[in-house]
C-alpha cells in the first residue's frame, strides 16, 4: 500500500546514535533532575532555543513570554478554552486542520470558514465573516490561521494579505492564533515573515515536531504576557508541565548541527513534493486542479465536476494507495470532489507510483 494519506514527518535523517548516547547521558549525569517535576512555564535554555527559532520568521520574543506545552495541539486546546465560551465563533481557513475543527468543536465553538485562493485566506471573505456573525448577534473570538504550507491545502497566505488580516482583526477586535508548524519546512521560494512579527499581540503557536520529532511532544505558544501567564495557569492544571526528560533532549538536540539535519529533510520534501506535482498532469482527468506548495506535506486537489473523492476512496485502496478525502477538513461541510495527498512519507518512485494508481481509482469514478 502506498500512503499519500499520512502527514507524519520523515524521520529517517535524525541522528539516532547521537541521541541515544545524549538520552543516555542526560539521565546518567541530571537523572535526578530531568526525572522530576520542573518549572510549568518549560526550562529556560530550552524558551531561549525556541526564541532563535522564531527569529527566523522574524519575530523578536521575550522568552519569558513563552510556554513550553506537549505540543502546538495542547497549546491550541488551552488558547482555545482560555477565550472561548460554547456557542463563540471561530473563524478558520477553507480548508483546515482536522484537529484544530476537533479542538474547537470539543469546546463547544463554532467553526465558521473563510474563503481561500492561492495566496491564503481572502480579506475580503474574512471581513464578510465577521459582519455576518456579528449581524447574527454571535461572538467571534479568534481568527484561527496556518499562514505556512497549510494543512490540509499546502497554501501560503502572502506577505500583504498578513498585514490585512492582522489589521481586520485588530480593528475588530479579535485575536489571531497563529499555527506555525512547517514555516521552517521551506523548500521553495522566499521565507515570509510571520505575523506575529509585526503584530505582538497575535498567539503565535510553535511545534518541534516537524523540525525535530513529533514523539517528543514538544511545541510553545508565545502570547502577551497576561496571556501567557493564564495560559500557564491552564496548562499546570491539565497536565502540569511538558515532559522536562523531553524537553532536555530538544534542547541538546537544537544545541547541535539540527540545521544541517532539516536541510537534508527539506531536501527530501522538495525531491517528494515535485515528483508529485510532476506526476498529477499525467494522471488527473482534465479540469482537476492542485495547489502547488512551497513547502510542508501536503497538496490539495479539487476534482472536476461528475467525479468523487469520495467514491474513489475505496477504488484505490484496492490498486494500492490511499489519500485523505477533503470532507474532514471542513467543519460541517461537504467537500466531495476535493482530496488531501500527502507527500512527506513515501520516496518519489512510490510517489508517481502512488499518482499513477490514484489517477485509475479517479476516472473509475467518473459519472458518479
Ligand atoms: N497544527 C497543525 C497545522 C498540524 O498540522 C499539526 C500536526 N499535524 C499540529 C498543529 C499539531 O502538532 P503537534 O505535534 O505540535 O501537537
Amino acid at each position: 500500500m502506498i500512503s499519500l494519506a499520512g502527514g507524519n514527518p520523515d524521520l529517517s535523517g535524525l541522528p539516532l546514535e547521537q541521541l541515544g548516547a545524549t538520552a543516555a547521558r542526560l539521565i546518567e549525569e541530571q537523572g535526578l533532575e530531568v526525572l522530576q517535576y520542573g518549572a510549568g512555564s518549560g526550562i529556560d535554555p530550552l524558551r531561549e532555543q525556541l526564541a532563535a527559532i522564531m527569529r527566523r520568521a522574524g519575530i523578536e520574543a521575550d522568552p519569558h513570554d513563552i510556554l513550553i506545552t506537549a505540543g502546538s495541539q495542547l497549546g491550541l486546546e488551552l488558547v482555545t478554552s482560555l477565550f472561548c465560551n460554547p456557542g463563540d465563533v471561530i473563524l478558520a481557513e477553507s480548508p483546515t486542520y482536522v484537529g484544530a475543527i476537533g479542538t474547537f468543536q470539543g469546546l463547544e465553538a463554532e467553526v465558521r470558514h473563510i474563503e481561500c485562493d492561492d495566496d491564503g485566506l481572502v480579506p475580503e471573505s474574512l471581513e464578510r465573516a465577521i459582519a455576518e456573525a456579528r449581524a447574527e448577534g454571535r461572538t467571534v473570538k479568534l481568527l484561527y490561521t496556518i499562514p505556512n504550507f497549510t494543512n490540509p491545502s499546502g497554501r501560503t497566505l502572502t506577505a500583504e494579505r498578513r498585514a490585512s488580516v492582522a489589521e481586520i482583526c485588530r480593528a475588530a477586535g479579535i485575536t489571531v492564533v497563529e499555527d506555525d508548524p512547517y514555516g521552517l519546512v521551506r523548500f521553495d521560494g522566499e521565507p515570509v515573515p510571520a505575523i506575529r512579527a509585526n503584530n505582538p499581540e497575535v498567539i503565535y503557536l510553535g511545534s518541534l515536531s516537524k523540525i525535530f520529532s513529533p514523539g517528543i511532544r514538544i511545541g510553545w505558544v508565545l502570547a502577551p504576557k497576561h496571556v501567557r501567564d493564564r495560559l500557564q495557569l491552564l496548562c499546570e492544571a491539565t497536565i502540569i508541565h511538558a515532559s522536562i526528560l523531553s524537553q532536555h533532549l530538544a534542547l541538546e538536540y537544537l544545541r547541535g548541527d539540527w540545521e544541517r539535519d532539516l536541510a537534508a529533510s527539506v531536501d527530501r520534501y522538495r525531491e517528494r513534493a515535485h515528483a508529485m506535482l510532476e506526476a498529477l498532469p499525467d494522471a488527473m482527468p482534465a479540469g482537476t486542479t492542485w495547489t502547488t506548495p512551497e513547502g510542508g506535506f501536503f497538496v490539495w486537489i479539487e476534482l472536476p465536476e461528475g467525479y468523487s473523492a469520495d467514491a474513489a476512496f475505496e477504488r484505490a485502496v484496492d490498486e494500492g494507495v490511499i489519500f485523505v478525502p477533503g470532507s474532514g477538513f471542513l467543519a460541517h461541510g461537504n467537500a466531495p470532489r476535493s482530496l488531501r495527498l500527502s507527500f512527506s512519507g513515501e520516496t518519489p518512485e512510490r510517489i508517481r507510483e502512488g499518482v499513477a494508481r490514484l489517477g485509475r481509482a479517479i476516472a473509475a469514478t467518473a459519472g458518479t
